[in-house]
């Protein structure tokens, strides 16, 4: 049912590599070409005893095992028994690559000082900006590739990443030229997002709106012109950048082709979910404080929220955003690491335990949240997200018996295989051989 007359025609095609026999095949595959809204979050289009066969880097067929394994052979197949089958995580929300660390905040926040105690004392992201500016490229791209590695590992294919540690016109084109060097060296897919407005430098401490201009006038220019963008983003917050100031850089990148994105309501009340709606934002991300007007306004425009479980649980407030009634309100409700020095974490699985646990979404919820719904978080959904014929292969086996075990099963690493653009590239099972001895070995 899910072969095209096409391809039902050319018999026993010969192929790159087929999936059979997994327990669950979650294709998210839906006849809309639109992110999953309500009840539809929960429909995940499980197939049993499923099948999937790539051939040069795309899905060619889904459908039952008997099926794919009728219409064509392979060089490779991969059994898939015991297992389920997902597309690649898509993480739509990180802050890729920066200098240093902060684990000394940490302790900080543990002792209860608060997040603004410690930027005042000239810790947090200003910290961040002053050693990612002193490091050169080789070191941002040498650390980057490492946490893509991790994040690869954990089942992450996709990912969203900010500029946003260099906050001058020269160190912000440097990131964003780190991330395009990555998207080039790496198999995993980096969409990348200006965000030269994560903070007000202390250069412009005394003149924040000379920041706004130079953002708007200076760098959205530059950036645009060297094609090194696809979203701006701004940190529309107190003590940062307000509502209008957040307006005028988000409509000076939508005129130079940079679609919106807003970090909104992290910390208090200022209306960014509202603002998102007005501007047609694609997401706005954190939402621990937005109305519910907000949240209506962004349900009729079909503004998606990026939510940031690991955000919240790392700032130790115990406040989260309220997903249950985004999702009830017909917001598309996504997910993302927020990777960054301040919330280390590069596994979406830990997401979607914390998704589970504190917000109360199902396991199928987080799976949607994660893939399909992220993939329209970052203007991805054409090519990737669900497993359908003609959408990247971006495949990942995760060795559990069903989807009810995501977020179930948690703190450890489920993924069996990842198959990146039709490629196995990481295969535990092969790695874990190396593991059992023998028995005369044991002797
Ligand atoms: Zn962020």
């Amino acid at each position: 049912m899910y072969l095209s007359r096409t391809v039902k025609a050319r018999k026993r095609e010969k192929l790159d590599l087929l999936i059979a026999n997994a327990n669950e095949l979650v294709t998210l595959s839906s006849e809309a070409q639109k992110p999953r809204t309500g009840t539809q979050m929960r429909e995940i289009g499980i197939i049993r005893d499923g099948g999937l066969a790539i051939k040069d880097g795309r899905i060619v067929a889904v459908g039952k095992t008997a099926e794919i394994t009728k219409a064509f052979k392979a060089e490779n197949t991969i059994s898939a028994n015991g297992k389920i089958v997902l597309p690649g995580f898509i993480d739509p929300h990180t802050h890729l690559i920066f200098a240093g660390s902060r684990e000394d905040e940490f302790q900080m926040r543990i002792a209860g000082v608060s997040h603004m105690e410690i930027f005042k004392a000239g810790g947090g992201i200003l910290r961040t900006v002053r050693e990612t500016r002193k490091a050169s490229f080789e070191k941002l791209v040498d650390h980057g590739t490492e946490t893509l590695d991790t994040m690869l590992e954990h089942g992450t294919t996709t990912v969203e990443a900010k500029s946003g540690y260099g906050l001058t016109t020269k160190d912000e084109l440097k990131m964003l030229e780190v991330l395009q060097r990555l998207n080039q060296l790496h198999s995993v897919d980096v969409v990348p997002t200006f965000f030269g407005a994560s903070a007000i430098p202390p250069e412009f401490s005394n003149n924040p709106q000379g920041y706004v201009s130079l953002v708007a006038e200076e760098m959205i220019p530059k950036v645009t012109e060297k094609g090194l963008a696809e979203f701006c983003d701004v940190l529309c917050e107190k003590g940062a950048f307000s509502l209008e100031q957040t307006r005028r850089i988000l409509t000076t990148g939508r005129n130079s082709g940079l679609r919106s994105k807003v970090h909104a309501d992290e910390m208090s009340h200022v209306g960014g979910a509202e603002l998102a709606a007005g501007v047609g934002a694609v997401s706005a991300d954190h939402m621990l404080f937005s109305s519910d007007e907000g949240i209506k306004a962004m349900a009729d425009k079909g503004v998606a929220a990026v939510l940031l479980p690991a955000a919240a649980f790392s700032q130790m407030t115990d406040r989260y955003p309220d997903a249950r009634k985004m999702i009830d309100c017909g917001v598309p409700v996504a997910l993302g690491t927020d990777f960054n020095p301040d919330c280390w974490v590069e596994s979406q699985q830990l997401i979607i335990a914390l998704a589970c646990h504190i917000m109360k979404l199902t396991p199928a919820e987080a799976i949607t949240a994660t893939t399909i719904n992220a993939a329209h978080a970052v203007s991805r959904a054409n090519e990737v997200g669900s497993l359908e014929a003609g959408k990247k292969a971006d495949v990942i086996i995760l060795d559990v018996p069903n989807h009810k075990f995501l977020g179930y099963r948690f703190g450890v690493n489920l993924v069996d295989k990842v198959i990146k653009n039709g490629r196995i590239v990481v295969d535990k099972e092969a790695s874990r051989t190396e593991f059992r001895l023998l028995e005369e070995q044991k002797m």
